[in-house]
């Protein structure tokens, strides 16, 4: 058993924090309550006065495939993903959904996992995201990447019958979840016909799983309401705000998600803004070789051409996140990463503060990344220093729900159970160059 003596437990519902000892044991919490440390004089101790225990943080739309660069090999090597997996612990970050990406790939790091050989959060995917044919990201994302890369990321379909075929074998194969994209890009691709839609999100209803909806427009995003999406990936920004009012009812009302990963607009906007990054040198999970291709001459120019729309969507998504949170809508925190310049694990921190700039309290930005996410998981044992939940933890020095600012000040990451001290993710010198 390991005890944490002489902490304040944050309550991530009531938004307020508490003194108590936490004890863990078999990867699981056993108790939160004073005194533990004295009860049991054999446990094994850490002593955390004067700190803050949190649940794990958990970002609920990552690629874990995606380097957060903008394309050179170093970024794709064994290496270079084992410190983005590390990353994520690094910032805290105990629990990501990859929310499009290699399913084998991800199958095999849950075993490494397992064999105590991957340093790593706790990994749920929904495996190559639902399509149609030669539409978005197959036409625009991939649109370079071998054909059979693109088959392990994403799934083309165009009738209600293969869809329900293609939902029932990734369902065998165990996923945790299905994303359809349901966006034509503006008119220029081809987009999921309607019933090919529905057919998806039944049958992943039907074998237990929830179905999660990319769309483009705010009209997209009703129908994929209508039809029972159990959440909505990204903010659509497109449409009148009367439609947008009349979506987010219909969300609040159904307890439909939404996940407006703020963080990737922001990510893509200080791109092309020229920005060189420089305060991130030196973070774990954001590899040197990265830094150094989103500093090449020829990247920053084809992104500053892009400025000005990009800044636009960041505004509107913010405006948008604002009135969803207004009107009830379930946020969750999420963050793209994978994406240029979204960092794997830093940019859950980039989220939260982006949640508070749309209006978020500190403890509502907090629970969207925390209990949120565990429910839009559908994982009850995540999300919560609670007896019974998983043991993953974060210890920070200082109280988040007063200043977010102190979540960045980690401590300790307990993650399913076993401690770990920051330093223990930086790895040797040099490792960080992800060559
Ligand atoms: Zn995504």
């Amino acid at each position: 058993m390991l005890i944490l003596t002489g902490g304040r437990v944050v309550d991530v519902t009531a938004g307020e924090s508490f003194p108590a000892d936490v004890a863990v044991e078999d990867g699981r919490i056993r108790a939160v309550c004073p005194g533990l440390g004295e009860e049991h004089p054999q446990a094994e101790k850490i002593d955390v006065t004067g700190k803050y225990i949190l649940p794990g943080l958990i970002d609920a739309h990552v690629h874990l495939g995606g380097s957060a660069g903008v394309g050179s090999p170093e970024e794709f090597s064994p290496e270079q993903f084992e410190l983005n997996l590390r990353g994520y612990l690094c910032c805290g970050v105990t629990a990501v959904l990859d929310m499009g990406g290699m399913w084998d790939l991800l199958l095999h790091w849950r075993e490494l996992i397992l064999e105590g050989e991957l340093l790593s959060p706790r990994l749920f995917g929904v495996g190559p995201g639902l399509t149609a044919p030669r539409g978005h990201p197959v036409s625009t994302v991939f649109k370079d990447f071998p054909p059979e890369l693109v088959d392990r990321l994403a799934r083309q379909v165009d009738d209600p019958q293969a869809a329900r075929e293609e939902v029932a074998r990734l369902a065998e194969l165990g996923v945790d979840a299905i994303k359809a994209i349901y966006d034509d890009a503006g008119g220029r691709l081809p987009k999921l016909p309607r019933p090919v839609l529905a057919a998806l999100i039944e049958e992943a209803h039907r074998q237990g799983l929830k179905a999660f909806v990319h769309v483009g427009t705010i009209a997209d995003a009703r129908e994929a309401v209508e039809l029972g999406a159990d959440g909505i990936e990204h903010l659509p920004t497109e449409g009148n705000p009367g439609a947008l009012e009349k979506l987010f009812r219909a969300m609040a009302h159904l307890g439909t998600f939404c996940t407006p990963t703020l963080a990737v607009y922001e990510a893509l906007f200080r791109i092309a803004s020229g920005d060189d990054f420089e305060d991130l040198e030196g973070t774990v999970g954001v590899p040197r070789a990265v830094l150094q291709g989103l500093r090449r001459r020829e990247v920053r120019e084809r992104f500053q051409g892009r400025r000005n729309g990009f800044e636009r969507r960041l505004e509107s998504a913010l405006a948008n996140t604002r009135l969803a949170h207004r009107m009830g809508v379930r946020l969750v925190a999420g963050t793209d990463a994978g994406n240029p310049a979204t960092f794997h694990g830093f940019s859950l921190h980039r989220e939260l503060s982006l949640l508070l700039a749309a209006g978020l309290s500190p403890q509502e930005a907090i629970r969207c990344a925390t209990l949120g996410a565990a429910e839009k998981l559908g994982r009850p044992e995540l999300g919560e220093v609670a007896p019974g939940k998983a043991a993953d933890l974060v210890v920070v020095a200082g109280d988040p729900l007063e200043d977010m600012g102190a979540l960045r000040r980690i401590e300790l990451v307990v993650a399913a159970g076993v401690p770990h001290r920051p330093e223990e993710f930086s790895g040797k010198g040099g490792e960080q160059d992800g060559t």
